[in-house]
């Protein structure tokens, strides 16, 4: 149970004062749904107001506080117009300016002949000093009610600076004194803080350097956060790998069977891969293993020879795919050489009900099926598999490790395998899959042609539609891909469903559109109209990232390419180049385009190889750059940044190592203070493991 001490930071948002039901919801959205997730919220910028220039001197454009005498106001004659209030100092006079403001507020703030402090931006307007809506306005013996430098977090839209500012700052104030988790030796050398300390030091920046992630304060954070990752992803294996696994020799013969009506031969880096996964399911130990591959690099063939290896043995299978599409598309590629080798498929989602379904599963019980193919389904209660040998997650970055325990929790232990097509630099396989081993598929099947990338700014869509009717003209298929980040949700929608209409439009043709807020069943529909050839262009935002197989799609679009990751837009391009036709794929930027965006492009340009992007997708990351983070479900971190502080991983790793094989169960006080850190980092799972263990 997580200790008593930490109870006050597991509170809701809501338990803070000046904190309503509509307010959480928008500070969970930035930050999370508990006090933990706030005071773990590090400021993204500071706004310094020390700087306190006579009004003659200041600097157009600068934040400036400055002591003034309100002079006169002036109410606007249209509603239009903006009120003004003049004020001056003994230097120069300066307008204040507010628009949609009430005059008897304004007369009760700015008293006419009273002094008042201000602190806001000051622009020059046609000669005049002017200053639009004040951050602060006091009177000159309350100067200290307000932050000469005031810290300032990710906002979204309805959360002002200011109230997420204050709701931080009543998180931080509920982190207790905390028992000290690092070697004191360690944190010596380092010249680091206790953790309360750090994280004070760490929402109080004074100047940009301090927002810097290797300031001591950022660094000690980001420690801390690792080790937690590293401690539970080791826990996590220990229990995994604790229970003995089962031995799956195979016959050889439903592979052989298989592989002989496979169009195609597998390639050297399938071969290894299966070698190494065929050992690990030889072997007494449990397997746990990654299978990372770029998307269409054949994990999927790799899986299904692993999975009759099972089957061999008289054991059962499973398949489990994040989405009902994803198994939909798993089912029809593996059923022809399922059936060559007489296997018996069959597939559970959330659409099997009723008497299908409860025949299906009768049947697993039954051991009457081989491979069971689903979604989440297969972690219903009510699903018992007669012998289940092999459980393999088709990821696609869905699930996180949570989901892989869930997994063994049911029945014998079986064998894991987790694919996933997201190219994991090596540093960030080790903070997501610490537990696992790894296998990779490099390179592409042969046959695969590359696609040809061009990088084209949005002053060009002219010329792009005009191309893109001639190849559609001719019979092309085509996707065109808008950005939808939830910050900016509605406005993203409106752009994509724009685009739709305007290239129905331009193009004369039918458009199909696919978003996130589609029921699942339109969303099917528009895609199946578009793999059927019904709909030749396919406007879409990032869903079709999960994955689907449209081989005679050949052109990829991505609007607003400046606003992806690296990993999404490897992952988009991935979508065509599937079939024997040449692709291309065609990212368009809009402006402003920053240095790392720009960079991003280049590489896009240059290489595809994967594992290639996936490293350099690491070293561009800008703090807040990536659109995507959080989708990832890969960088799960708060404080840490695995690009930043990769040093610190491997540190973190073998600290973790060492202080497992000291004290495995955590007994020692030291032990206890870790304990506390896995419950401070919402590691409860790794310490539950612990427990059982
Ligand atoms: P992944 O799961 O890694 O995205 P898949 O297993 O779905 O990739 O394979 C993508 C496509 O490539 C499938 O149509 C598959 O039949 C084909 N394929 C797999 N291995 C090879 C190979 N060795 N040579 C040619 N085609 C292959
Ligand atoms: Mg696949």
């Amino acid at each position: 149970m997580r200790p008593v001490i930490l109870f006050p930071l597991f509170a809701d948002i809501r338990t803070l004062s000046g904190v309503g039901p509509k307010l959480e919801k928008l500070i969970a959205k930035v930050a999370g749904p508990k006090l933990a997730d706030l005071a773990f919220d590090l400021p993204v910028s500071v706004v310094d107001r020390s700087y306190r220039p006579k009004l003659a001197a200041a600097e157009p454009g600068r934040i400036a506080t400055v002591d003034v005498t309100v002079l006169e106001h002036f109410a606007p004659r249209v509603k239009s117009q903006p009120y003004k209030v003049r004020v001056s100092d003994d230097t120069a006079m300066m307008d204040l300016v507010f628009f949609r403001s009430h005059a008897d507020y304004l007369a009760g703030l700015l008293p006419v002949g009273a002094r008042r402090v201000l602190s806001g931006r000051i622009e020059k307007f046609k000669d005049r000093l002017q200053m639009a809506h004040p951050d602060y306005v006091v009177a000159p013996e309350d100067i200290t009610s307000f932050p000469l430098q005031e810290p300032i977090y990710s906002l979204t839209e309805g959360l002002t600076a200011r109230t997420m500012a204050k709701a931080v700052r009543g998180a931080v104030d509920k982190v207790p004194p905390l028992p000290e988790w690092q070697d004191p030796a360690f944190l010596k050398q380092r010249k680091w803080d206790a953790f309360g300390t750090a994280l004070e030091k760490a929402h109080a920046p004074a100047h940009d350097s301090d927002l810097s992630p290797t300031t001591p304060a950022r660094q000690r954070l980001a420690y801390d956060e690792l080790l937690a990752n590293q401690l539970a992803l080791l826990l996590i294996r220990a229990k995994l790998r604790g229970g003995k696994g089962r031995v799956t020799s195979g016959t050889g013969k439903l592979k052989a069977a298989a592989i002989a009506a496979l169009p195609f031969t597998l390639t050297d880096p399938q071969l290894a891969a299966l070698a190494e996964i065929e050992q690990d399911m030889a072997s007494e130990k449990r397997m746990l293993r990654l299978l990372q591959g770029d998307v269409g690099s054949g994990k999927t063939i790799v899986a299904l020879l692993a999975m009759l290896k099972t089957v061999e043995d008289g054991l059962q299978a499973a398949l489990m795919a994040p989405t009902e599409l994803l198994v939909r598309q798993h089912l029809a590629s593996l059923e022809p050489y399922a059936a060559a080798a007489g296997v018996r498929l069959a597939c559970l989602t959330g659409r099997e009900k009723g008497a299908s379904r409860a025949e299906t599963l009768a049947r697993l019980a039954a051991g009457e099926i081989d491979i069971l193919i689903g979604t989440h389904a297969l972690f219903s209660e009510d699903v018992t598999f007669k012998d289940l040998g092999l459980a393999v997650v088709d990821e696609q970055h869905r699930f996180g490790v949570h989901q892989r325990m869930q997994l063994q929790s049911k029945g014998k232990p079986a064998d894991v395998l987790v694919m996933t097509a997201t190219p994991i630099p090596r540093t960030l396989a080790l903070t997501a899959y610490g537990d696992m081993d790894v296998s990779r598929i490099t390179g592409r099947p042969p046959g695969r042609k590359p696609v040809e990338t061009r990088v084209m700014g949005a002053d060009r869509m002219g010329d792009l539609i005009a191309h893109l009717r001639v190849a559609l003209d001719r019979g092309a298929r085509a996707y065109w891909v808008c950005p939808l980040v939830e910050e900016s949700e509605k406005i993203d929608l409106a752009a994509a469903q724009d685009r739709a209409v305007m290239l129905r439009q331009a193009l004369g043709l039918d458009v199909g559109l696919v978003h996130g807020k589609l029921k699942a069943a339109e969303r099917d529909a528009a895609m199946e109209a578009f793999k059927a050839g019904q709909t030749q262009l396919l406007v879409a935002t990032t869903v079709i990232e999960v994955g689907v197989d449209v081989p005679e799609a050949t052109i990829m679009v991505v609007e607003h390419a400046e606003r992806f990751g690296l990993a999404q837009l490897h992952q988009l391009r991935g979508r065509v180049g599937r079939g024997k036709e040449k692709s291309s794929c065609i990212l368009v930027w809009h402006q402003p385009i920053g240095q790392t965006a720009r960079a991003r492009l280049k590489t896009m340009r240059e290489t595809d190889d994967g594992f290639v992007i996936a490293e350099e997708d690491l070293r561009l990351r800008g703090p807040g750059e990536v659109l995507g983070r959080r989708q990832s479900g890969l960088l799960e971190f708060r404080m840490a940044d695995p690009a930043i502080h990769a040093e610190f991983l491997d540190i973190a790793h073998d600290d973790a190592r060492l202080i497992l094989r000291r004290d495995p169960g955590l007994k020692s006080s030291r032990g206890e203070a870790l304990r506390t850190l896995l419950y401070l980092f919402g590691r409860d799972d790794a310490v539950r493991c612990m427990r059982a263990g």
